[in-house]
């Protein structure tokens, strides 16, 4: 089993910190800027001079009090994200000058709702669908508006040059980001799919951009000498699976480390815990809120209708990272990606001849034997 490096840093270790990072901002004076969605323009939030921070709840702890507000039966991801927010435990939410959600799935648009009484929230409007010419001019507009709101709430002009060259930063970031995901097409792969998962979700959490990519840099420069000193030529008889589906940062222990203990490597994840957005980069040579709005309008979530780019990416990925089995992970009440994954087991099983397990879950540990045992089954057949 890989381990991981002595100078990593683990995601509560990440999150503790960030705490103290993020209140220290807070006395400079920096704003604040809570986000949810990958389908959120930062590059619009970094150049109104904020620190943009991911609100999405990994935890069931605070869970009970969302329940008091919302239904039971709803995704854990939203209700550990609220639940967070209203018992004013997450120092996240405290410090956040402004919100900004989009209207993806159901919950999540009724909770901004909510969230807009405990703090000043700005919701953008999203299209259902990505390929009628009328979904680019609205969510054009709609970036036009959150640019303008973020220039009256901080009182800053954003001109199109600092987002010219925010644009080649960011693009910058996601080329070293994307390299270091595509550690796991090496075979054997010098990475585990848990420290993958940990260091990118961990780096929501660490706000000095350039040491951030330079840590990530230097850890991939590592692992590509492990890969080319140790590993280059050997054997290994771990499948190699793909993660799809919902955002598995709150079921981290419970699935990505079972599959892994196991006796599996997760090589990749096509899912808003990987490549989802990182894969396309921003258009350099057009106009900048052009060029941000057809980045952000293509990304490959289920709560577009159609969503062919999410097959795409999936057909790439399994020959291109060699995977041998693809678990697909959809956490309770997420109605898109459980309604897809229908599409999703067609398309794997029968398109690329590859087995598939589909798994429900919450934020419990309710299940976990249940969950040990058929990604046990599922291993074997492999
Ligand atoms: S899965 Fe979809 S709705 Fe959820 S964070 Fe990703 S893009 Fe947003
Ligand atoms: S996982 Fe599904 S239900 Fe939960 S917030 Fe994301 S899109 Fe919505």
């Amino acid at each position: 089993m890989l381990k991981l490096p002595e100078n990593f840093e683990s995601y509560e270790e990440a999150r503790r910190e960030g705490f103290l990072k993020v209140k220290a901002l807070k006395e400079r004076g920096t704003p604040v800027v809570g986000i949810f969605c990958t389908y959120t323009p930062i590059e619009l939030i970094h150049v109104a001079g904020a620190v943009a921070v991911s609100l999405c709840g990994t935890s069931d702890v605070p869970i009970p009090h969302a329940e008091k507000h919302l239904p039971k039966n709803l995704c854990p991801l939203i209700k550990s994200s609220y639940g967070f927010a209203v018992s004013e435990t997450c120092p996240y939410f405290y410090f956040s000058d402004l919100i900004v959600g989009e209207t993806t799935c159901d919950g999540k648009k009724k909770m901004y709702e909510l969230l807009g009484e405990l703090r000043p929230t700005h919701v953008m409007h999203l299209p259902q669908g990505q390929d009628k010419d009328h979904a680019f001019r609205y969510w054009r507009e709609e970036l036009v508006r959150l640019k303008e709101v973020l220039e009256e709430k901080f009182n800053i002009e954003i001109t199109e040059e600092i987002l010219r060259e925010e644009i080649k930063e960011r693009n910058h970031e996601r080329k070293v980001l994307l390299d270091f995901y595509e550690l796991g097409k090496l075979n054997p792969s010098p990475i585990s799919g848990r420290e993958v998962n940990e260091t990118m979700e961990a780096l929501g959490f660490q706000f000095d951009r350039r040491s951030q990519c330079n840590f990530i840099e230097e850890r991939t420069r590592e692992l590509k000498d492990k890969y080319e000193n140790e590993l280059k030529g050997t054997k290994t008889n771990r499948p190699r699976i793909l993660i799809t589906g919902c955002p598995v940062g709150g079921v981290r222990e419970k699935v990505l480390k079972t599959i892994e203990d196991s006796g599996a490597d997760i090589v990749a994840f096509e899912n808003c815990s990987g490549v989802r957005e990182k894969m396309v980069l921003v258009n350099e040579t057009i106009d900048p809120i052009d060029a941000l709005t057809e980045k952000y309008l293509n990304v490959s979530c289920s709560v577009m209708t159609p969503n062919p780019r999410r097959f795409q990416a999936l057909d790439e990925m399994i020959d291109e990272y060699e995977i041998d089995g693809v678990i697909e992970v959809v956490l309770q009440a997420c109605h898109t990606f459980s309604v897809e994954s229908y599409n999703v087991k067609r398309f794997v099983t029968e398109k690329k001849n590859k087995p598939y397990l589909y798994i429900e879950t919450d934020y419990s540990k309710l299940d976990m034997g249940q969950i040990n045992t058929r990604i046990n089954a599922f291993l074997e057949i492999l």
